[in-house]
């Protein structure tokens, strides 16, 4: 979905994605059914805890450097098919989050140093043309429990 902005040389430089620590497992994607569904048939034992209306990975306490990795997490990266995979990682750097005003907003993580030399000016552009703003804004109407708060470390975009 992102291809055209985020290469996957860079990614696999990077490797952020995929593992939270302590600050950041916030992050971990929620899952609507049939998300869960794949999950459950790939890793049955998967915990899952609830997620506004729908689930997301249950976690371990974390402390200091601590990582907890995505349990469909595999050595050659998502082991989801790209249909499978959750919307919020098939958007990834961007995210649904809620204003302070309570609109909802698309913003884009400082973290990722793949989209790092964009302009939000150039991201802008990206979302609206590829069409993704408009999808984004209409799952984040039936899906609202992907609106995350808006949080230190993101840019709002639109
Ligand atoms: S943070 Fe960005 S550059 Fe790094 S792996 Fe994730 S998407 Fe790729
Ligand atoms: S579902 Fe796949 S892409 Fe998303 S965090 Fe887990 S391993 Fe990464």
């Amino acid at each position: 979905m992102l291809k055209k902005i985020l290469s996957p040389e860079t990614c696999a430089q990077c490797r952020l994605c995929c593992q939270f620590d302590a600050t950041d497992i916030w992050e971990l994607p929620v899952l609507p059914p049939e998300t869960l569904a794949a999950v459950q048939k790939l890793r049955p034992d998967t915990a899952f805890i609830s997620s506004g209306d729908e689930h997301t990975f249950a976690s371990p306490a974390l402390s200091g450097e601590e990582l907890f990795a995505c349990p469909v997490l595999t050595e050659c990266g998502c082991g989801l098919s790209s249909a499978d995979k959750p919307f919020d990682c098939k958007i990834w750097p961007f995210r649904l989050m809620r204003h302070t005003d309570g609109s909802c907003v698309i913003a884009v993580s400082e973290l990722c140093k793949g989209v790092a030399h964009l302009s939000d000016d150039a991201l802008r552009q990206f979302l609206t043309e590829e069409g993704l703003a408009d999808l984004c804004f209409a799952y984040a109407r039936s899906h609202p429990a992907h609106i995350k708060p808006l949080m230190d470390g993101y840019r709002i975009l639109l």
